[in-house]
């Protein structure tokens, strides 16, 4: 059972990280849980164990940032790893622990703690990708994050697949998804111009 007395006298809280592939979700993840670490706050970080792509025991950025983590194979799993004295709980990539994670974070900030999540808000399809979107909606905080179109140099909110691949999920690095505004973006990678399609495949997992 978590103690309360084991929270500086606070309520918890929910605060949700959220944008496109590239956007810098993860950094600003890592940025707040060094300055909690500094103020002495004890904190874990959770990721789902079907991201593999840089290390299955950190939470890593694409810039190479990083900070040790523990891989959950469901949303639940956290509630029975997470510490009495935990102050802070990271969870990244959110998209990929399902509707569970709600009340897995709900129960978290009831506990007292300060719950930072971060994910994708849509998928290559621009389709809202839950649990974020509900997670957005019960949350105290929400950050948008920005990556850059690397068409056209413009704030880009949109992740293009550029893989022809049916299934939702598709785990992979730059060589499968970019970043995009709302112009350059497409649902359809099959209408990515040929010029511009990375090696179909490589990379992806
Ligand atoms: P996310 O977790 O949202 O996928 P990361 O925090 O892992 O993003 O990575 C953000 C970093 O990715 C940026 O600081 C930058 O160094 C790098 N990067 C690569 N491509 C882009 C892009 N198109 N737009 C913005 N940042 C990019
Ligand atoms: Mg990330
Ligand atoms: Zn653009």
């Amino acid at each position: 059972m978590y103690r309360s007395s084991s929270v500086v006298g606070d309520t918890g809280w929910i605060e949700v990280i959220c944008g496109s592939m590239f956007s810098g979700k993860t950094e600003e993840l890592i940025r707040r849980l060094v300055r909690a670490r500094i103020a002495k706050q004890q904190v874990q970080a959770f990721k789902p164990s079907l991201d593999d792509r840089f290390a299955k025991d950190h939470v890593v950025s694409h810039n190479g940032q990083r900070i040790p983590s523990t891989e959950v194979g469901k949303a639940e799993d956290i509630l029975r790893l997470v510490q009495d004295r935990t102050k802070v709980v990271a969870i990244d990539e959110a998209q990929f622990l399902g509707m569970g994670l709600v009340d897995v974070v709900e129960k978290l900030a009831n506990q007292g703690r300060r719950v930072i999540v971060a994910g994708l808000d849509q998928d290559y399809r621009g389709i809202p990708f839950e649990p974020v979107p509900q997670l957005m909606a019960i949350s105290e905080s929400v950050t948008k994050t920005m990556a850059v179109c690397v068409v056209c140099g413009q704030p880009a909110n949109r992740t293009q697949r550029l893989v022809e691949a049916e299934a939702r999920v598709l785990v992979g690095t730059s060589d499968a998804y970019e970043a995009r505004c709302r112009a350059c973006w497409t649902p359809d990678p099959h209408q990515v111009s040929p010029g511009e399609r990375t090696s179909a495949g490589a990379g992806v997992g």
